[in-house]
């Protein structure tokens, strides 16, 4: 079986101090969370900011340039900045940090209802952050929140805005988009263009059942505490203790772990 990439997402823009002593906001927090989630076992490493003052979501170039700098210097890591609007909604604010010129950046190929308001990307801010991925070199991960997103990332290709193989990332559970069920993630997996890569987010309790499902199916997972601060019912996890678990049941069925560089190979990353 292919070796299992394994995608952590550290901070996201929700979870603060308060919610779990264990997430990263600081950029030295998340470069030393960076450190040992790769000693974990962890080969993407999903980047948010935040502004240390009150842990708002930030989109703050030089706190974006202080975390990219810190990881590349002390990771092998593939780095993945997040494009995601909801530290600010204009292409302006969200596009900026592409030109740290990371290995991969998000890209979310469409709209969808988070639990208290719409998370918007017209195609016009779709189409924009495309071209900016192409310019900066950067590989896309097309986040996917329900099933026409799918066919918006393959436009791009069409377009000339992305490139096959493309990468898809499934975000299953969060309330407003789709249920995390096996069911769906079967229909996504077989909605893709063949030899295209996947991972799947689940959200909440669900980030260990999606999981288990992908381990299985031959996709990948994020793990994190962007997605999930438990670690079981009322327990709080570490990002690198769920990255470590997820080693652990991975290896348990016989499916190894990808490297940093095995994961760039798998996902036509360009090694400079
Ligand atoms: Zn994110």
């Amino acid at each position: 079986m292919n070796k299992l990439v394994i995608t952590v997402a550290p901070t996201g823009s929700l979870p603060t101090k308060k919610m779990t002593p264990h997430v990263p906001i600081t950029p030295k927090e998340i470069v030393d969370t960076g450190v040992r989630c790769e000693a974990a076992g962890a080969a993407i490493f999903h980047i948010h900011a935040r502004n240390p003052e009150d842990e708002s979501a930030s989109t703050d170039f030089s706190i974006f340039t202080e975390i990219y700098q810190g990881l590349k210097e002390k990771t092998n890591m593939i780095l993945q900045i997040s494009t995601g609007g909801r530290a600010g909604m204009g292409y302006a604010e969200r596009s900026e940090r592409l030109k740290l010129c990371p290995e991969m950046a998000s890209l979310t190929t469409g709209s969808v209802n988070f639990p208290n308001r719409v998370y918007a990307n017209s195609p016009d801010l779709i189409e924009s952050l495309a071209k900016d991925m192409i310019q900066y070199r950067i590989k896309p991960e097309m986040e996917i929140f329900d099933c026409s997103m799918i066919n918006n990332a393959v436009q791009l290709v069409k377009k000339e805005l992305a490139a096959h193989p493309i990468h898809f990332d499934f975000v299953l559970g969060l309330k407003g988009a789709m249920p995390a069920t096996a069911e769906n993630l079967i229909h996504l997996k077989n909605s893709i263009p063949s030899a295209s890569t996947w991972t799947v987010a689940g959200i909440g309790r669900h980030q260990l059942s999606m999981s288990l499902h992908a381990i299985l199916m031959g996709g990948h997972v994020r793990v994190g505490l962007e997605d999930n601060i438990y670690y079981k019912s009322g327990d709080l996890a570490t990002n690198e203790q769920l990255v470590e678990r997820i080693v652990r049941l991975s290896k348990e069925i016989g499916r190894d772990i990808a490297s940093p560089d095995e994961a760039r190979e798998m996902l036509s990353i360009n090694i400079s």
